[in-house]
């Protein structure tokens, strides 16, 4: 038996809201717990008491909607990619400005304007753009570390932005961590001392 699960939402069969392609990153997480030996290794650890909420609990979400509920899992990712404007193409009609959610755009004085700090990387602007001015941008995941349900609930708290080559970095060092920990607690519990802050 695994120790650890993946839940990811549907983009893996195909939801046309995703941003970005989920595969290869499931494929990332799974190499990052073959390769540190995850599973054998703490066996050892939990033995015959285990139980489900020592699971190393994985969240993949394709869209900020965050249907694999990436808030509450040890570890999770989400995919985000921002729009990028082309303002020669731009007939300023609007359509983008009602469909973000986040009003991250607004049009001023005859220009649009998009807010950064506002913008989850959703994809609802571009999608209604039918002049082509706006497009996805590069594409990012957010890391999420330390969600949990039980007893004392806690939401997951937000790292920043990585990229996915850097996916499987994070994610060995929160194996690791609790690897070297020798502890029995929830992986969210072990990894509230995990330091990310640098990120
Ligand atoms: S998180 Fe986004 S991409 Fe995934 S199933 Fe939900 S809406 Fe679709
Ligand atoms: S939807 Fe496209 S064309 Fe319309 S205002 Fe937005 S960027 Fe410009
Ligand atoms: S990607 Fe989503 S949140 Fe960002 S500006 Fe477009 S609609 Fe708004």
């Amino acid at each position: 038996m695994d120790l650890y699960r993946i839940d990811v939402c549907r983009s893996m069969t195909g939801c046309r809201r995703a941003v970005s392609e989920v595969k290869n990153i499931i494929k990332i997480i799974e190499e990052a717990f073959q390769e540190t030996d995850f599973n054998d290794k703490r066996k050892r650890v939990i033995g015959e008491k285990f139980k489900q909420h020592h699971l190393f609990k994985v969240g993949v979400s394709g869209c900020a909607n965050c249907c694999s509920q990436p808030q509450i899992k040890d570890f999770a990712v989400v995919a985000k990619r921002m729009p990028v404007y082309n303002k020669e193409l731009c007939n300023l009609c609007g359509a983008c400005v009602k469909a973000c959610r986040e009003k991250g755009l607004t049009i001023v004085k005859d220009k649009l304007f998009f807010q950064k700090s506002l913008c989850l990387g959703c994809g609802d602007c571009w999608s209604v753009c039918l002049k082509g001015a706006l497009k996805p941008g590069e594409e990012n995941w957010r890391l999420l570390i330390g969600g949990k349900l039980g007893r004392h609930p806690q939401l997951a708290r937000e790292i920043g932005e990585i990229k996915d080559v850097e996916v499987k970095k994070y994610l060995t060092e929160a194996i690791n961590h609790i690897l070297n920990s020798s502890s029995v607690k929830r992986p969210a519990d072990i990894l509230s001392l995990l330091d990310f802050s640098e990120k």
